[in-house]
């Protein structure tokens, strides 16, 4: 018995068996769900193809999340295939390498709007599909980082895509809320991902929180995954337009320095 039996869930921005999207796909279907996967980029099909069908996995559909079109057919062969679905996961973000590290006050007018597409406005027309698939109430959860709150060196335009996604988060909860639709953010630690990879210095962040975290803690897929089932279930039933920390717990934290990094 699972705590996720009888539940189908949707789950967007699978690249490969690193990304945070897969660990979530595997405690889903270790807990008993049924799951349907999206990926983006033709590229990206040799490596998800393959892993789905390792885990019997048979709903698996490109599509790209700037296009309405795409979208939209997603939604379709979903309905078509399962008819109703529980829980969707936005676990999708791009944003332009120039746009990534640098000096903040040169983002681009360009780069600003392809992040925020991609990595927040997209979260509306997924949720707004998914809710119309789920008769019976659901739960909708998007993968944010804290540099959302605070700022984070390097992280520039990624960051205020993840402001935007966590504001998206917080009103579609009031929207959806009277259907029963539950819509949450996930804000992991730094995970060594394709996405996270594209952040300059990634390595020096990783090292850093496990270092200063108070659970010294170096977060894993298989975490985010956890914490996504409980959400996904009925145990998170009261719970919508959160923002919840998988970090070990850094958000806690005021100054960022261990009782061994003081000198006097
Ligand atoms: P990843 O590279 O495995 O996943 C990113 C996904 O976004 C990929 O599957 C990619 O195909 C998808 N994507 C990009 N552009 C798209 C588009 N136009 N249409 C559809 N999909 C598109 O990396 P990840 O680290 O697993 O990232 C997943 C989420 O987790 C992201 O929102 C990321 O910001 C967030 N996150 C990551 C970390 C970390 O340290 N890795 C920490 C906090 C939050």
């Amino acid at each position: 018995m699972g705590i996720l039996d009888g539940k189908t869930a949707l789950v967007f921005g699978v690249a490969n068996k690193r990304s945070i999207a897969w660990g979530i796909v595997e405690a889903f279907l270790r807990e008993g769900a049924t799951v349907g996967i999206s990926y983006a980029g033709e590229v990206l099909e040799k490596r998800v193809f393959p892993l789905a069908q390792e885990a019997g996995i048979d709903f698996v559909e490109q599509c790209d999340v700037t296009s309405d079109e795409q979208i939209a057919a997603t939604f379709a062969k979903a309905r078509e295939r399962f008819g109703t679905i529980d829980v969707l996961v936005h676990s999708i973000a791009y944003a332009p390498g120039e746009d990534l590290g640098g000096r903040f006050r040169d983002v681009s007018r360009e780069g600003f709007k392809l992040a925020l597409d991609i990595s927040a406005y997209s979260l509306i027309p997924l949720a707004r599909h998914a809710a119309e698939m789920m008769p019976n109430g659901g739960s909708i959860m998007a993968l944010s980082y804290y540099a959302a709150e605070k700022v984070v060196p390097r992280y520039n335009v990624m960051a205020i895509a993840k402001a935007a996604l966590e504001n998206i988060v917080r009103y579609l909860a009031a929207d959806l809320g009277p259907q029963g639709v539950r819509v949450n953010a996930l804000s992991p630690g730094p995970i060594k991902t394709l996405a996270a990879a594209g952040v300059p210095g990634f390595r020096t962040m990783l090292k850093y929180s496990e270092k200063i975290t108070p659970l010294r803690s170096q977060i894993t897929q298989e975490d985010v995954g956890n914490v996504a089932v409980f959400l996904a279930s009925d145990w998170g039933r009261q719970v919508t337009g959160e923002t919840i920390y998988i970090d070990g717990g850094y958000h806690v934290l005021g100054l960022t320095v261990t009782e061994e990094d003081f000198e006097d």
